[in-house]
Parts: C-alpha cells; structure tokens; sequence
C-alpha cells in the first residue's frame, strides 16, 4: 500500500511552547524525505505527529488521502524505527519481528511466519531468527528493529536518527543497506530524522532544512546544496563560505572588489550574501580573485584545505593535494567562477521554501 505523508499547518507545543510551528510539508509516495535539522529543531516532534504519539495543537496530518491526526498509532499502517533499537530482550529476533503483527491482529496467524522471514530475509538477518538481543551486535539490532518495522508492509516508513547509535564504520554499512532495501521496496514513502548531513544527502531525494521548529528550507540535495536559498541552509547542508556583499546598480561588491555573480531575486541596493563552497574555490588567477594571506594550511589525504584571511574575512579553500602548497604567512590569490556562487539574502528567511511541494 503506497501512500505519502501530508503535513497541513501542523504545531505542537509542550506547555505552551511551540516546538513546531505550522509545519507544511508533502512526501510524495516512495519519496524518501530527510527531516534535517540541528538537535532540538522539532524534527523527531514531526515524526512522532505523523506515527501518533503527540497530537497536534492545531493542524492536520494526511496519509495519502486520509487524515489521520486523530486515529491511534496502531491504525495508522506506519512502521517506525528509532535510535535505541527498542527490541525485547527477552524475545528471540523472530518474536521480535512478529511481535506488530501478533499485537495488531490484522494478519491470520497462519501468515506470521512467512511475513517473518520475509523481513528477516531482507535485512540479511534470517540466519539470526533464534537468537536473542544480547547475542547481536548493535547494527545487527538495528537490522531486526527495521526488519519489524517492515513486517506490517508498511506504506510510510519512519526513521528516527536509525544510525547514530551505530559507530562510523558500521553507519556507513547501514546507510548503502538502506539504500539498497528503498530500491526494493519503492513504494515505501520513508520520512528519515537526522542531523547528519551525509546521511540526508546520500539517501533523499528531497531535504527538508529545520531550525528552531521551523521549516527553513526544502528542496533536492542537489538544489540545497548548489542553490542554498538562506545562510542557515548554505551552512548546514555542507561547508559554506558565507562573505557580505552590497548589490548596487553597477553591480555587487565585495570589500571595494566587483564580484561576477548571478544577482537573479536580488534587490538593487541591498546588503546580501555571497556564498561559495571551498571545493569550488581555485588558487591563483581566475575569474573573482581574492588577495588574502595563509592563515592555516591543513593536509587532508586527497585535498588541502586552505584557510585565507582576505580583509579580516576567513575564507576556506579545498584544493586537490598541492604540489608546492603554501606557508603560514604567505600572500595568495584565490579565485571562483560567477556560476559556482551564491547570492542569497543577508539574514532572511525566506516565507515560502523551495517548494514544499515538488
Ligand atoms: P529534534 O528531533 O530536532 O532534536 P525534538 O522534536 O525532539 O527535536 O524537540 C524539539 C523541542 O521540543 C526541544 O526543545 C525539546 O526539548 C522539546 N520536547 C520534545 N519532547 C518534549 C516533551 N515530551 N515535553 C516537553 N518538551 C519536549
């Protein structure tokens, strides 16, 4: 059963406080939306209205066609995973897995198993179905928490920081598994919390940017990251050099320097902000050079990332392994193509993200 997630307006307040404020948000059906968002942005307050366990202050949440804000948990057709795999330990995995289904009687006995192995199967966890929590590593109980979740057919899936209990080379494992396991079932919509932006820009297709209860930003990775439309957004979703620019009639400048730089939605005469990301900044001459000294060089493997001060501005710079590279205290000369920059607003917040709808 395919279906997506609509959220209308949806606030919820603990005591008054609005920790999530009219949050208007569509996952389309087999979309997988990442909710990202530093900790205490209201992202897994979202989550929890769309699996039942809070109840909107105002506002309305839609599963598919149906509005679901006053249906139990259990009647919604949600599987959910959260952090802390929450399994029984005194169960055996296969206990475990069927324990939705027993508990929301909605399959004939006779079907348990078979549903079972099927999702035991697809985590890669059917050779494990006797043995108890204790006798698995942490990301194999991560697996039999997703394997649960999967068992009731899910038509939304909803994920909750799934791998951050997980150490970084066993996320990484994850990650590419649940990749995989969304390409077999692609119908499932998946609603994934995290503050990782790896995480979100791996396995979205859209990004929904929050802060402070509030949806800042939407849009695919690719648009966030390339086309970031606030500061926050352009800092979160990866690394930012965030400079202030003035766009005047003859165009903008930054520090006294014309800047080649798209100044499409920006009024004349404002104070705005010009984003580059480092890995698009080149040293030496180009289009855009900025003069500035080398205030730390770090060798990173494959790049080196250059700090320069340029006018009491530290701008970063990731540049494939140096030959030759600069010293502390050296003058260098920094450059970036009119294309690979930003403007955005200085300290706005856009009204209306980048489609909240696709
Ligand atoms: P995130 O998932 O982005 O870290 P949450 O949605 O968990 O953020 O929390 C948003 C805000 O709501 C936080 O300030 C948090 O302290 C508060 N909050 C969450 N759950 C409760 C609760 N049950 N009672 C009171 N405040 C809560």
């Amino acid at each position: 059963m395919s279906s997506g997630i609509r959220f209308d307006s949806v606030t919820v307040a603990y005591d008054g406080n609005v920790v999530l404020d009219a949050l208007d948000l569509t996952v389309e059906p087999g979309e997988v939306m990442a909710l990202l968002g530093p900790s205490g942005s209201g992202k897994t307050t979202a989550l929890r209205a769309v699996a039942g366990f809070v109840r909107p202050a105002s506002g309305r949440v839609y599963l598919g066609e149906r509005d679901v804000t006053e249906l139990p948990p259990h009647r919604r057709g949600i599987g959910m995973v959260v952090q802390q795999y929450a399994l029984f330990p005194h169960m055996r995995v296969e206990d475990n897995v069927a324990f939705g289904l027993k508990a929301r009687k909605v399959v004939a006995k006779s079907e348990i198993r078979g549903r079972v192995a099927e999702a035991l199967e697809m985590t890669g966890m059917a050779a494990y179905s006797r043995r108890h929590p204790r006798e698995l590593s942490g990301g194999q109980q991560q697996r039999v928490a997703i394997a649960r979740a999967l068992a009731i057919r899910p038509g939304v899936l909803l994920l909750d920081e799934p791998l951050s209990a997980l150490d970084a080379r066993l996320r990484s494992g994850m990650l590419a598994e649940l990749a995989r396991l969304h390409r077999e079932l692609p119908e499932v919509s998946i609603l994934y919390v995290t503050h990782d932006q790896v995480e979100a820009l791996t396995l979205a297709d859209r990004i929904a940017v929050m802060d402070r209860a509030r949806l800042q930003d939407c849009g695919t990775p690719h648009q966030l990251y390339r086309a970031p439309r606030t500061e926050f957004t352009a800092s979160f979703v990866g690394n930012a050099n965030l400079l202030p620019v003035t766009v005047g009639e003859g165009g903008v400048s930054f520090g006294g320097r014309e800047v080649e730089v798209g100044t499409e939605g920006i009024a004349r005469g404002a104070q705005a902000t010009l984003c580059v990301r480092p890995h698009l900044i080149g040293l030496g001459d180009g289009p855009n050079q900025l003069a500035g000294t080398v205030d730390e060089i770090q060798w990173r493997g494959a790049t080196h990332r250059l700090y320069v001060d340029v006018d009491g501005h530290r701008l970063m710079a990731d540049l494939r392994e140096l030959k030759a590279p600069p010293a502390h205290g050296d003058a260098v000369t920094l450059h970036f193509a009119p294309e690979d920059a930003t403007l955005l607003p200085a300290g706005v917040t856009p009204e209306a993200p980048h489609g909240s709808h696709p």
